[in-house]
Parts: structure tokens; sequence; C-alpha cells
């Protein structure tokens, strides 16, 4: 799990940087902590509440892995093509 630090989010250690964190109301990229949209295959966008944050581009990693910081999230099924690392089990 990680620390809320106002938007910006430090990356979950357990997890590989090029995963992809989906979660019951928002996405984060675990290579640079933002808030991205799940449906790309690079980190091209940023999402969230800062505007100086969306205004700037995602950190172009490309996602391989996808996992959630909750249970029971069926992720891997939002991203087929992903492979889902099972944090619980
Ligand atoms: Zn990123």
């Amino acid at each position: 799990m990680r620390e809320n630090l106002g938007g910006r989010m430090p990356r979950s250690n357990d997890l590989p940087a090029a995963t992809v964190v989906i979660n019951r109301f928002d996405s984060y990229c675990n290579n640079c902590g933002i808030d991205c949209s799940f449906f790309e295959k690079t980190h091209d966008t940023n999402l969230g509440y800062s505007k100086d944050i969306r205004d700037t581009p995602g950190c172009g990693i490309e996602w391989k892995f996808v996992a959630s910081d909750y249970i029971g999230l069926e992720v891997d099924k939002c991203r087929p093509d992903l492979e889902y690392i099972s944090r619980w089990v």
C-alpha cells in the first residue's frame, strides 16, 4: 500500500515499475506514481486533481503488468493483455 502525498503517490515497492495499478476510483502508474488512464498501452496521460500534473505528459513507460491495491477487484479482466500480479494468496 502507498502513502498519500497529496496527488502524487510513491510507487508500491512490492510491484515492478512497469505495472498499472487499477483501483476502485482511480488508477496509477507504478513507475512514476501518477494517476493515469489504464486503457493506454504506455503511460501517456496524467490524470488527477492538479492541473499542473494533468498538463504534463505521462512518463511513457510501457506497462507489462496489472495489479490492484484492493482485494477482490478483477483487474486482470480490465487488461487481459498484461500479466496479472496477485498480491494476495
Ligand atoms: Zn508513469
